[in-house]
């Protein structure tokens, strides 16, 4: 008999999850990890009393009211609100795009100046596309320019988007951009979602939570004994990339990396607020994060002498880097389609989170399909 009844490669969110509930169904489970440490892109380092998040920015949004009360459950959560601001050659903008935004773009003053400005311009580009036979956005460019004209396009789309993607605007696929609310409110809260927040303490305490009493082992990769791995237990939740897993018989997958470059800066208070977006071509980061001001909020952010930023800057994953972000054209989807094919015939392994589905998923999502595999 084997000692465990699940092997769980990888010990991210979806992967922390799973051992939990496999826990309260009375399962034994082993988690592996290839890095360190674990919380895969959750995982927080305190530096100088401030939580890092070294895997990139993450904040907790939500209207599954299910997920909300299933992670305060666990853990305490604090009134974190995203507010990004833009930087575009030395202008500011508040995003998501708002009364407040226009105003900065145009001194519009009312919803309804708002409105005519950006119907205005929707005109334009609904025209030239009809010159070119279609009504519909063939990719980003067109999509943006239809949701919020030329100006805003140009000032606070493009040059981010052809940063964090590495490709132009005109070669991305349209649904990248529908992420991002436009509102005719004065309204800075980035997400639409009900609730939303950081865990206090940064997230390290809620997956030490989730994986209190499972067995786990760090620093070590999945692919470096297969075999000895796979005979540990009965099934297998595998959250690794799913190409990898079939080494890569039809092909890599392309992701875009993301590097960081922390430092810590003698100042109370840097950029005044937790993410600033560079949104011009010229800068060579996409965003600046200051990390304290997702937990400490209003006068408190003064306390602490010091802060710490990090820069972030986007680029072609290749081997040896991190996988962040699914690139989903249409080239990369189609070879992820012979994957999945592959993998609905496995009747032992569960593939399941951002890189075994090749999907961007929050972290809402991301406990939805945890919760949600069969057992
Ligand atoms: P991961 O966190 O990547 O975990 C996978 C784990 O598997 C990793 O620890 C990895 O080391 C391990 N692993 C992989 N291969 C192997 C192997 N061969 N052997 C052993 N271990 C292996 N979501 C939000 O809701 N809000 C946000 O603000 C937000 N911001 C984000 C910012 C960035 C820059 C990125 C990239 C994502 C963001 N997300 C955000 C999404 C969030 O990170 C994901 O929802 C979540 O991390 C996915 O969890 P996961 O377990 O699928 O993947
Ligand atoms: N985006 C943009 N300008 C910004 C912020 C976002 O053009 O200042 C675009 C960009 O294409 C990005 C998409 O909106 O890929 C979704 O943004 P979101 O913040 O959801 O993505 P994240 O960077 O957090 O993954």
């Amino acid at each position: 008999m084997q000692k465990y009844d699940y092997l769980i490669v990888g010990a991210g969110l979806f992967g922390a999850v799973a051992a939990h509930r496999l826990k309260l169904a009375g399962k034994r489970s082993l988690v592996i990890d290839k890095r360190k440490q674990v919380g895969g892109n959750l995982f927080c380092e305190n530096i100088a009393g401030i939580n890092v998040h070294k895997y990139g920015a993450h904040i907790f949004h939500t209207s599954n009211a299910k997920i909300w009360q299933f992670v305060n459950s666990l853990v305490d959560f604090n009134r974190y609100t995203n507010s990004p601001v833009a930087n575009y050659h030395g202008r500011l903008f508040n995003l998501p795009f708002n009364m407040n935004t226009f105003y900065q773009m145009w001194g519009v003053r009312t919803p309804e100046e708002a409105q005519l400005k950006i119907n205005e311009q929707r005109e334009i580009a609904l025209a030239k596309m009809k010159a070119d036979g279609v009504t519909e956005a063939r990719n980003l460019e067109e999509q943006a320019q239809l949701l919020i004209g030329k100006d805003i396009y140009e000032a606070l789309i493009k040059g981010y988007t052809e940063k964090q993607w590495g490709r132009k605007c005109h070669e991305l696929p349209a649904f990248i951009i529908n992420r991002l609310p436009v509102r005719f409110v004065f309204d800075n809260n980035y997400f639409n979602d009900k609730y939303q927040g950081i865990p206090i303490g940064g997230y390290n305490p809620l997956i030490s939570k989730l994986l209190q009493d499972v067995d786990i082992i760090t620093d070590t990769d999945f692919f470096d004994n297969r075999e000895k791995w796979e005979s540990q237990a009965d099934k297998i939740i595998f959250t690794g990339s799913i190409d990898r897993f079939y080494d890569y018989c039809f092909g890599h997958l392309e992701y875009r990396t993301l590097r960081f470059e922390t430092e810590k800066i003698e100042k109370s208070n840097y950029q005044g607020c937790a993410v600033v977006n560079y949104t011009d071509s010229e800068t060579p980061y996409t965003r600046i994060i200051e990390h304290k001001h997702f937990e400490s909020f209003g006068d408190e952010a003064e306390k602490i002498q010091q802060t710490i930023i990090t820069k972030e800057y986007s680029s072609e994953w290749k081997e040896g880097c991190e996988p962040f972000y699914p690139v989903n054209d249409a080239k990369n989807s189609a070879l992820y389609q012979q994957y999945l094919t592959l993998s609905k015939k496995e009747s032992c392994v569960i593939f399941g989170g951002r890189l075994a589905e090749y999907k961007y998923y929050d972290m809402d999502k991301i406990i939805e399909r945890a919760e949600s595999f069969q057992i």
